[in-house]
Parts: structure tokens; sequence; C-alpha cells
């Protein structure tokens, strides 16, 4: 958690609950439920609130659905600076997304506007290929269209991505390879030690890059079918298929390989 937000959230419990600072801990607050004096947090991480009273009262809740302001309105908290041009893209991909500082440099800022969307937002660029980009916003933005319908956009994809996929960069690619829809999904997986790379859409076949990976090399694909964009690859995970990663037409002759060097996914700098 965010030091600056965990101060936010700490100055709200100790207000709304009575809670007292004691170690690293959070104590005595009220709590909501049974109005006994045991409600707690933890005061460097304060992520939720608890009765101690475990079997006789139970209560616990998120901070996150407290206090939901605390966490949001990126695009306000962390705006971009021209030192720090990419600030509000981390901002959302650490706190938001949970992923460590080792993802920055894979993605860039962007920003979105709409002549009929109700905000502007910084969203997190991920380059696929020359002049092919995705986009996923920082915040949705409520889009007016000619028939007058209101829709929710949460990405934005630039050029045609058919056949490229996403990958980190310089990640090194050996008996296996997960396939995902996502972006964050495959940064995610990389981040967790797994090779990964994004395909953007599940009816896109990467086949610029799986052609030029290697015959050795395996596919496990995480569907991540629409709607369920917010299952965990590692949830996903629990039921791999493991598919031959062999392009169509003749059989590569032989080897592993690497990511960095043949996919053009992850020519970027
Ligand atoms: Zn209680």
């Amino acid at each position: 958690m965010r030091d600056d937000i965990a101060a936010d959230v700490r100055q709200r419990l100790i207000h709304d609950y009575k809670m007292r600072p004691r170690g690293d801990w959070l104590q005595r607050g009220t709590c909501p439920q049974c109005g006994e004096k045991e409600l707690y947090a933890n005061g460097t991480e304060p992520w939720a609130i608890r009765c101690g009273r475990l079997n006789k009262c139970g209560f616990e809740a998120s901070t996150k659905d407290l206090y939901p302001d605390a966490f949001g309105r990126l695009n306000e908290r962390y705006p971009a600076t021209s030192e720090k041009p990419n600030e509000t893209a981390h901002a959302y991909m650490g706190f938001v997304r949970g992923l460590p500082e080792a993802a920055r440099g894979w993605y860039r800022q962007g920003r979105f506007w709409h002549p009929t969307g109700d905000r502007a937002t910084a969203t997190v660029l991920f380059e696929i290929a020359p002049d092919v980009w995705m986009e996923r916003f920082v915040e949705p933005v409520r889009v007016k269209e000619d028939d007058g319908d209101v829709t929710v956009r949460k990405q934005h994809f630039h050029g045609k991505f058919k056949g490229f996929a996403w990958a980190p960069p310089k990640q090194r690619v050996g008996d296996e390879i997960w396939i995902v829809e996502g972006c964050i999904d495959a940064a995610s997986l990389a981040c967790a030690g797994l090779s990964a790379a994004a395909t953007l859409s599940a009816s896109n076949y990467p086949g610029t890059c799986s052609s030029e990976v290697g015959s050795t090399s395996t596919l496990a694909a995480c569907p991540t079918a629409p709607g369920s964009a917010k299952r965990s690859p590692a949830s996903a995970m629990r039921a791999p298929r493991h598919l031959p990663l062999r392009p169509p037409g003749p059989a590569p002759s032989s080897g592993t390989s690497s990511m960095a060097t043949p996919c053009p996914a992850s020519r970027r700098t």
C-alpha cells in the first residue's frame, strides 16, 4: 500500500472508529456491529478492519469498500508531470493492479479523450508493434455513442494487432509460455517468473510471434472470456490446457529461443 494512502486510511479509521495507534497496529476501535471496543487493523497496511470477538461477532470490512475515494481518483491524485511522465500509470499498475516496480518500463502513460466522453483519463499504454498499441484506462470513460446509447469504455486499441502479441521485454522462453488475452495479465505472470504473452483478443492467433518462438516450447492457454477480466492469472492457471506451440504450415526445424529477439511485440524501447 502506498504510504500516502495508508496515512489517509489510518487517519479515517482513527476518526471514524476511535481506533488508537499502538506500535504497528490500530486497536480498541468501536465495532460497528457489536459496539465493543475490539476493532483493530494493521496500521502499516490497513487493508481491512476486524473485530477481535471472532466467535461472538466476527465483523470485518475492507477499507477499499469503506473508503473508495481514498483508493480512487488516480488522475487527480497522481497527475503526470514533466519530471514524472508516467506517474498516473505507475499508480494504477502498482496500487490498483498490484504489479511491482519491476514492471515499470514495460508500458508508458498515454491519454484518452473522446468528444462525447464524460472525462479524459490517463492510460497505461502497451506498444505492440510500430503504430500499434493497446491502452488500459486508469478510470473508465462513459461515451455517448451515435445511436444515443452510453457505453463504458475501459480500453482502446490503435492500429491492427491481428497476428501480433504483446510480451514483456527480455523474457527468456524455455519449455513453456503462458498465453493470455490481456497485457496486464501477461505482465503479472512475468512478474511471477513465468514466460507470458498477451494475444489482445480471444480470437487473435499470434502467428507473427509464435512462428518464430520455436517448436520445443509449449503453449499454455489461460482463457479469459469476456466478463472474466477480474479472474486472476493464478486462478486461470489452475486448469491450463497445454498445446503444442506450432504455427500453421511446416513445423519449425529446431531449438528454443528468446522472445526478446524474434517477437515483434517485444521489440520496444
Ligand atoms: Zn464486533
